[in-house]
């Protein structure tokens, strides 16, 4: 089945695609071509098209996609954006999930240009509160695009069920703003089939999604969820934003 499906998708490249038009329709028949195929699948295709160009990202919520890249793509560079206002557990999530790992996948923590305080100095105090896009575009857009820099292609843990905005994620996207392949392995996976992954393979989890929270974010702007609420109801709520700027779906 892997290989099978593998060869229905035959332009992995050796050497980085220059042109962005050239990467875009990549994109797009990747995503068509591998619609239906499995995350572990997904992932091989990206490994061998874009090799140490690759890299994948994490909020540390949980480490399925960390132990899909793992098991499919060792060797592949885990970014970690460290916004200076992670919970305590997600800083903890992060070093477990280094040490669980360490020698086959590379854990980078990336930051912003300013720490909070210097933020506070230069923006006003708590500019989470007054201007929150200008605060996710500081500390998660910004740094996150400067980590990207080096690589043609990067991948997440996005999923169709988590959201409305959400609901269309292709399983490889056009990263517009970057010029990027983006990729989603398991955005066809559904909560209950992440949690089947998470108790099968012993996967490890923030604690906080054991203390009420769906979706971990940064502590100002996340909070519990309630009974009935979606996932991502606790993400800036009240605040009319549902996402940080970071994961826009260009299809
Ligand atoms: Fe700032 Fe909140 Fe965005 Fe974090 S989630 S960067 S604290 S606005």
């Amino acid at each position: 089945m892997t290989a099978e499906l593998l060869s229905l998708v035959p332009f992995e490249v050796a050497e980085p695609v220059g042109l962005n038009e050239h990467r875009q329709a990549l994109a797009r028949r990747a995503a068509w071509r591998l619609e239906d195929a499995p995350a572990e699948v997904i992932i091989q295709w990206a490994a061998r098209t874009f090799g140490s160009r690759l890299a994948m990202t994490s909020s540390m919520s949980d480490a399925v996609l960390i132990d899909l890249f793992a098991r499919h793509a060792p060797g592949t560079d885990v970014v970690f954006l460290d916004t200076g206002y992670h919970f305590t557990e997600t800083i903890g999530m992060r070093d477990a999930v280094a040490a669980t790992y360490r020698g086959r996948l590379n854990i980078i923590t990336a930051e912003p240009e300013q720490t909070v305080a210097e933020q506070d100095a230069t923006e006003g105090r708590d500019l989470f509160a007054s201007n929150p896009d200008r605060c996710c575009a500081l500390r998660k857009v910004a740094p996150l695009d400067n980590a990207l820099a080096d690589y043609d292609a990067w991948a997440s843990g996005l999923r169709r069920d988590e959201s409305f905005a959400r609901s269309i994620t292709p399983v490889v996207d056009w990263d517009e703003r970057n010029g990027k392949v983006k990729i989603n392995p398991i955005a066809r996976w559904t909560q209950d089939r992440v949690d089947a992954y998470i108790e099968k393979n012993n996967i490890l989890v923030n604690t906080l999604l054991m203390d009420g929270f769906a979706s971990i974010g940064c502590f100002p702007c996340t909070r519990r969820v309630g009974e009935g609420e979606g996932v991502r109801d606790g993400r800036w709520a009240g605040k009319g934003k549902s996402e940080c700027g970071i994961h826009l779906v260009s299809s």
